[in-house]
This record gives structure tokens, C-alpha cells and sequence, in this order.
């Protein structure tokens, strides 16, 4: 029972702790420990459910929050896991990673003045605590229907699709040319953000529910796409967005300047103990500068300082209530020790005595005293996160599939291809954007296919 009316005035948001800062500015472990049941319960208790649910109107996926919040205020993790996973193939993974400022928890009404609840830390805390207890997905019920799909992608994009076909009775095998599962969220994303044995753990359940992924498999290459269209009913494509966006900036090309994605993966398989092709590129002791304002970005500056550089400046070229990220992977930034510098616009990286140096222009509104010069930041490191822009394979277009001008693949209102047996979805339809995004499009993508196949 709701203990009263006002319970949001009596009990304050509360985060679950942070690790202590010593510890995470040297550790690529995850920052939040977990909630306990009591807290996450009265934590839970928060929400007013105003009837209103703005706060699932703003979840791509539509979860039902207030309901499932009202589940673990009452302690029925179990319940909560299976409503979570009604609307969301992944809550642990957007628990963690979507950005609930700009979401769910900004669209919340007690954001105005009183604190947001915690939605998307209950959201995590409702998945690792069922799954830790032992819940998985109940596809008793459901009956096969001999059909089966090939989903080339296993970033979030695929996983979702591959979660809708299995509850739909249809065989879902995944290629992947990456030896694990989760695209992005296991090649991109660095630990501190996303433990990776959340993603072996979700590996084990979509295997458990039928799912065949076979990694190390690179389609148009390994195998092709005729082969695929010959043998399955319906084909998903989740492949992403992976060409840089490099500004064509003067100077890109000298030593010591390194793209964000190869300088974080370099990172992410150190950290796993991967032997695989992608340089480690370190920069402990060094002074680094990242360019660019979003998620990668904030990424770019925080392993630089778990890594042991000696400062970090991120600069970005419009003002901070510009930057396309979440707010709280600034906040996160700032905390652990990155400088921020705005309105400072990079026109050419230069070799110089002491290293390397980024010139920029200052693009700010109030150009008075040296603020209106050129401005020049020394350096021993340069990362460049502006961005990915689609890199649709040639061979799409043999299967009549069809690509905007700016290499997005077209899809109509059923997330189909002009190749009706061709579905897609995620960043290489949308462009680069979210998790959550690309989980929403793929379940909409993936029941349209069950349409399809029927
Ligand atoms: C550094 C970084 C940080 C980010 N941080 C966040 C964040 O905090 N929150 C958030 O919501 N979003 C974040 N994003 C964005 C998010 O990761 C993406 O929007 C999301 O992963 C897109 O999912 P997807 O399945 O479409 O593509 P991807 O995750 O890119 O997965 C595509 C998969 O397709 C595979 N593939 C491609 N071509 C082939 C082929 N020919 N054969 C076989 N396999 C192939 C790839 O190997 C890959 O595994 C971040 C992105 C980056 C780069
Ligand atoms: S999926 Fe993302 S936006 Fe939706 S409730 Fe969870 S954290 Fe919020």
C-alpha cells in the first residue's frame, strides 16, 4: 500500500551509491552499485502515477512504468521482469544506458522541482535482481510455426528483432562478423557504462529461448546474401552506422590523432583480455583533447582518464545546453575530472614543438577581448568524436534495396525494403542515435515480418 500521498515529499530521489571517486577514475567497473530491495521499493513508491504516464508516452518503447514500479514497491520483482519485458527486448541494457534525463524521467512530473523517480535504475534493479534469482522469459505458451529468419546484426537492433520472432514461434539465427553479441553495446560502449557480463548474460538467454547466433561471420563476405534469401522466409538487417564523421579537419592525419570508436574498442579489449586486431592506444600521462559533444565523446573522456592522462579538455563547438548526449554523462565527465571548453570550433590540428596542437575558432556570441582571437590548445593527444554517418554495403543495392542520399536504407511504414522479404531497422535506417530507438523499430520491424512470413 501507497504509505500517503505526499510519499515524494517525505523521501527524496536517491540514485543508487555511486563507487567512491578514487576508485572510479581508475576502474572501468560500472559506477552505480546495485539498489537493495528496501530502497529500490521505496524508491519506487515515488512515483505518483498521475494518471498521465507522460513518462511512457517519452520511452521509445512505451514501457508500462508506473505499473511495474508499482510491482517492486510491493516486492514482485518476478512480475515486474515479465512486464518489462513485454514492451523492451533489453531493460537491463537501457536501465543503464538510455539517456532518462532527456527521456522517461525528463517527461516525469515530479522532475518539475521535486526530483524525477529513479525509472531507469529500477528498471536495472528489476532485471538483475530476476535474473540473479533465477526468472527468465516464459515461452512456454508459445507454439512454432516452422519458419525461420535471418537477422544480420547483433547490436540491439538484431537482438530485438530476434526476441519478437522467438515469441512468435519463429526460428531466429543471428550472423554477426564480431565474436560476441551486442554490436555497439559490446564494441563502442566502454565498461564503466555497461558491464559486458550483461551482455554474456543476455547471450545465455536468447539461447535458452532458441536463438542461434553464429559470430565471427561477416554477410557478403563469409557468406552471401543469395545464399540467406534462398533459405529463409524473411531477412532482418540491423548492421548500423560505422563511416566517421572526420570534418575533413586539417591535420587529421598526423601522429598521435586517433578516431574515437578504434581508440574506445582498442580500450574495451584490453579490458576483456581480447587478443584482437584493434590497436590499444593509451594515454596515461598524456594530454589529451577529445572534439565533439555527444555519448561518444563523453566516452572518448572518461576512459582517457581512467587510462592516467594527465588532463582532458573536451571541446565543443556550440554552447553546453547544446550537446546532443545525455546530461548526466557530462555530469559524469565534470565529476571525474575532464575540462569542458565551448564554443570552440576546430579549423586545424598543427604539429608543434611540445607534441600536437588543435587552433580553433571561438564561435560564441559574446566575441570581445581574446575570446573573439583564434585560440590554440597544446597537446599530446587528439581524439576526434564527431559522429557516424551510414555505410551501406554495395550489395544492398543488388537485392533492390533502396538507400537514401545520405546512405540510410529506405524502409516504408512496415520496415520493409523495396525487397519485400527484406526488413530493417536501427541506426542504418535511422542514422546514429539510441539504443532504445533502434530496440522500438526492430520490435515494430520484427512483428511486421511475422505478418510477412503468415
Ligand atoms: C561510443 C558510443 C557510445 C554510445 N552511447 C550510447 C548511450 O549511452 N546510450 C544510447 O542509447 N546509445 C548510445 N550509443 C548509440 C547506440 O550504441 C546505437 O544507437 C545502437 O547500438 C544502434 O544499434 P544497431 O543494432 O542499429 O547497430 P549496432 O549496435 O552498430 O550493431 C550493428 C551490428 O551489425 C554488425 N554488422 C554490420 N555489418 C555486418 C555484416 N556485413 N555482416 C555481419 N554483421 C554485420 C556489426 O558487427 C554490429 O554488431 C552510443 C554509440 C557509440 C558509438
Ligand atoms: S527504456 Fe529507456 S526511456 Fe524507456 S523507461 Fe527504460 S530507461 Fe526510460
Amino acid at each position: 500500500m501507497r504509505k500517503s500521498n505526499f510519499h515524494f515529499l517525505d523521501i527524496e530521489r536517491g540514485d543508487p551509491p555511486l563507487i567512491p571517486m578514487d576508485e572510479r577514475r581508475g576502474s572501468f567497473k560500472e559506477i552505480h552499485s546495485e539498489y537493495q530491495q528496501d530502497k529500490a521499493a521505496v524508491q519506487a513508491e515515488r512515483c505518483l502515477d498521475c494518471g498521465i504516464p507522460y513518462c511512457e508516452w517519452a520511452c521509445p518503447v512505451h514501457n508500462y512504468i508506473p505499473n511495474w514500479l508499482e510491482l517492486v514497491a510491493k516486492g514482485q520483482i518476478f512480475r515486474a521482469a515479465e512486464l518489462c519485458h513485454e514492451t523492451n527486448s533489453l531493460p537491463e541494457v537501457c536501465g543503464r544506458i538510455c539517456p532518462h534525463d532527456r527521456l522517461c524521467e525528463g517527461a516525469c512530473t515530479l522532475n518539475d522541482g521535486f526530483g524525477a523517480v529513479t525509472i531507469g535504475s529500477v528498471e536495472k534493479h528489476i532485471t538483475d535482481t530476476a535474473f540473479a534469482l533465477g526468472w527468465r522469459p516464459d515461452l512456454s505458451k508459445v507454439k512454432p510455426t516452422g519458419k525461420k529468419v535471418a537477422i544480420i546484426g547483433a547490436g540491439p537492433a538484431g537482438l530485438a528483432c530476434a526476441d519478437i520472432m522467438l515469441r512468435g514461434g519463429v526460428k531466429a539465427t543471428v550472423f554477426d562478423k564480431y565474436p560476441e553479441i551486442g554490436g555497439l553495446l559490446n564494441f563502442g560502449i566502454p565498461p564503466f557504462k555497461l558491464d559486458k557480463q550483461v551482455l554474456d548474460l543476455r547471450r545465455k538467454i536468447f539461447e535458452e529461448m532458441g536463438a542461434e547466433f553464429r559470430m565471427n561471420t561477416t554477410i557478403g563476405k563469409d557468406i552471401m546474401m543469395e545464399e540467406l534469401l534462398a533459405e529463409y522466409d524473411a531477412l532482418f538487417l540491423g548492421m548500423g552506422t560505422y563511416k566517421y564523421v572526420d570534418g575533413a579537419l586539417p591535420g587529421m592525419d598526423l601522429n598521435n590523432v586517433y578516431m574515437a570508436l578504434p581508440f574506445l574498442i582498442g580500450n574495451i579489449n584490453k579490458v576483456r583480455g581480447y587478443d584482437e586486431g584493434t590497436e590499444f592506444i593509451n594515454m596515461e600521462n598524456k594530454r589529451v583533447i577529445v572534439l565533439g559533444g555527444g555519448d561518444t565523446a563523453m566516452d572518448c573522456n572518461r576512459t582517457s582518464i581512467r587510462q592516467g592522462a594527465r588532463s582532458v579538455i573536451c571541446c565543443y563547438r556550440r554552447n553546453e545546453s547544446d550537446m546532443a548526449g545525455s546530461l548526466k554523462e557530462v555530469k559524469n565527465a565534470r565529476e571525474e575530472g575532464v575540462i569542458f571548453r565551448f564554443n570552440l570550433q576546430p579549423t586545424e590540428i598543427l604539429e608543434s614543438a611540445g607534441g600536437i596542437s588543435v587552433k580553433f575558432q571561438y564561435t560564441g556570441e559574446e566575441k570581445q577581448g581574446k575570446d573573439s582571437e583564434e585560440q590554440i590548445i597544446e597537446a599530446d593527444a587528439v581524439i576526434l568524436a564527431f559522429g557516424f554517418r551510414p555505410n551501406p554495403p554495395e550489395w544492398l543495392k543488388e537485392h533492390k534495396i533502396s538507400i537514401h542520399e545520405d546512405g540510410r536504407v529506405k524502409v516504408n511504414d512496415s520496415h520493409q525494403t523495396d525487397n519485400p522479404k527484406i526488413f530493417a531497422a536501427g541506426d542504418m535506417v535511422r542514422g546514429a542515435d539510441l539504443v532504445v530507438t533502434a530496440i522500438a523499430d526492430a520490435r515494430e520491424a520484427g512483428q511486421q515480418m511475422i505478418n510477412y512470413i503468415k
